[in-house]
């Protein structure tokens, strides 16, 4: 048989398993052999992978593409995902009823994407929460958001009125009755922000700080405790998405019992890189907040024991000047999907000693398994080639230059980190090779992925 590619010599990762020196033969935009270290195949292009990591291309179930330029974010932002490694992403779709908005959307999108991609719905309204068994069905998304963040005030000032615990245990009951269907939550209590807020403002206080005590912790585990309950007793497998927190992580810890529901926990790069005395101020505003050391260590125990079991950016690609106001009035959000893996490759391999398999499993295997991605996450054969090629020392700065986003900066920008992507494979295109693009790199060349389990098929 003639492979397509066959990448040699390097270090296979195989997610939650182990690493292994070998090769990786392609035909067909699949994956249909590993090879042993020195064996050799008839391939139409080799390439040896001397020292660098073979893994599964990275998937960023979190990102926000239209926050920055709505019609054109699916063009620039895959571009940027795939040069920083990541071959699929999972955006979020809003609308007032999906049924009515969500092919156009796509359509958008498909005509767009370098890479494969999907959507999570994000349900705001009591429409969505009726018609959610039809757009499972119709559209193939699995997966859905409730921002307890728009609730009362905080959600009217956005237009929403629906947002309550009645509506999260409403989209909860719905979720649990749909096979392979899970809800993520983002998780901070609004409700009492204010009163920590006010005298923090009137006290003239304008940083990163600041921005931790007036939404702390406590707020965070608050409604993740709501959240685990009412999945316990709804049996809807839940999602904590961007935890930030070593208090909510235990907070999931506690709920967890044998033959539960699933209650996963997504954490981001920035929450297990930097914290609140983070230099880049303001430009590091999110929601939740950075916190401190502690919670990053906790963070990265959760990964090492399982707790935390995904990874995404929460990526919002919007620009520089919304950020360049003070810390109360700036915008939400960071660009992140470039510096995904070399942040995870810094932070937890070269200073921490996190094994790839690790960072493999939690950047993509997890993922692909809990968002029903079929043949993504894994090397094995049968799989779609989607893959990427790691240096793990290979050191660069950050430059929002570099990584071809719509937004114009970066939290990370100007620090140097270790361990970044050599080249990206989609479906056994080359689409970035050494921080550039390929002309392989086409728009619309990327796959809408239907994400039901597999017997719903
Ligand atoms: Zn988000």
């Amino acid at each position: 048989m003639k492979l397509d590619l066959f990448l040699k010599n390097g270090l296979l990762v195989f997610p939650g398993e182990g690493a292994l020196p070998g090769g990786l033969g392609i035909r067909d935009g699949k994956i249909v052999l590993t090879a042993a270290l020195g064996e050799e195949f008839d391939a139409a292009r080799s390439i040896d992978c001397q020292g660098q990591w073979i893994m599964p291309g990275i998937i960023d179930p979190h990102v926000h593409f239209g926050f920055g330029d709505p019609e054109n974010d699916f063009r620039t932002e895959s571009r940027s995902a795939a040069l920083g490694g990541v071959t699929s992403v999972i955006s979020f779709y809003r609308t007032k009823d999906f049924r009515e908005g969500f092919d156009a959307e796509r359509t958008r999108a498909e005509s767009q994407s370098v890479i494969d991609f999907s959507y999570h719905l994000g349900l705001t309204n009591d429409l969505h929460v009726k018609t959610l068994a039809e757009c499972y069905e119709r559209f193939g998304v699995s997966s859905y958001k409730m921002y307890m963040m728009y609730k009362g005030q905080a959600g009217l000032a956005k237009g929403f009125t629906d947002i309550d615990d009645g509506l999260l245990f409403a989209a909860m009951r719905e979720t649990a009755a749909l096979p392979g269907a899970i809800l993520g939550v983002h998780c901070e209590n609004v409700e009492v922000i204010p009163y920590l807020r006010d005298p923090l403002r009137a006290e003239g206080r304008d940083d990163l700080v600041a921005w931790d005590e007036q939404s702390p912790d406590f707020l965070e585990a608050e409604n993740v405790h709501r959240v685990c309950y009412f999945a316990r007793k709804t049996g809807c497998a839940v999602n904590i998405v961007h935890l930030s927190s070593k208090e909510a992580l235990d907070e999931v810890r506690r709920h967890r019992y044998a033959g539960g529901p699933p209650m996963y926990v997504e954490t981001c790069p920035h929450y297990l890189f930097t914290d609140k005395h983070d230099p880049a101020g303001v430009l590091a505003k999110a929601n939740p907040p950075l916190r401190s050391q502690d919670d990053i260590d906790a963070l990265w125990e959760g990964i090492l024991d399982g707790t935390v079991t995904t990874v995404g950016t929460d990526h919002v690609p919007r620009k520089r000047a919304t950020k360049e106001k003070s810390v109360w009035s700036a915008s939400n959000g960071l660009p992140g999907v470039a510096t995904f893996l070399p942040i995870l490759m810094e932070a937890g391999y070269h200073q921490r000693q996190v094994p790839p398999e690790v960072l493999a499993m939690v950047a993509s295997r997890t993922a692909a398994r809990t968002y029903n991605m079929h043949g993504k996450g894994t090397l094995t054969p049968g799989a779609d080639a989607d893959i990427v090629v790691v240096d793990p020392d290979l050191e660069r700065v950050v430059d929002p230059a570099n990584l071809l986003s719509y937004s114009d900066y970066s939290p990370f920008e100007g620090r140097s980190l270790r361990g970044w992507p050599t080249m990206t494979f989609s479906r056994g295109r080359l689409l970035a090779e050494n921080g550039k693009l390929t002309d392989a790199a086409i728009d619309g060349t990327g796959h809408y992925l239907p994400r039901l389990p597999k017997h719903q098929r």
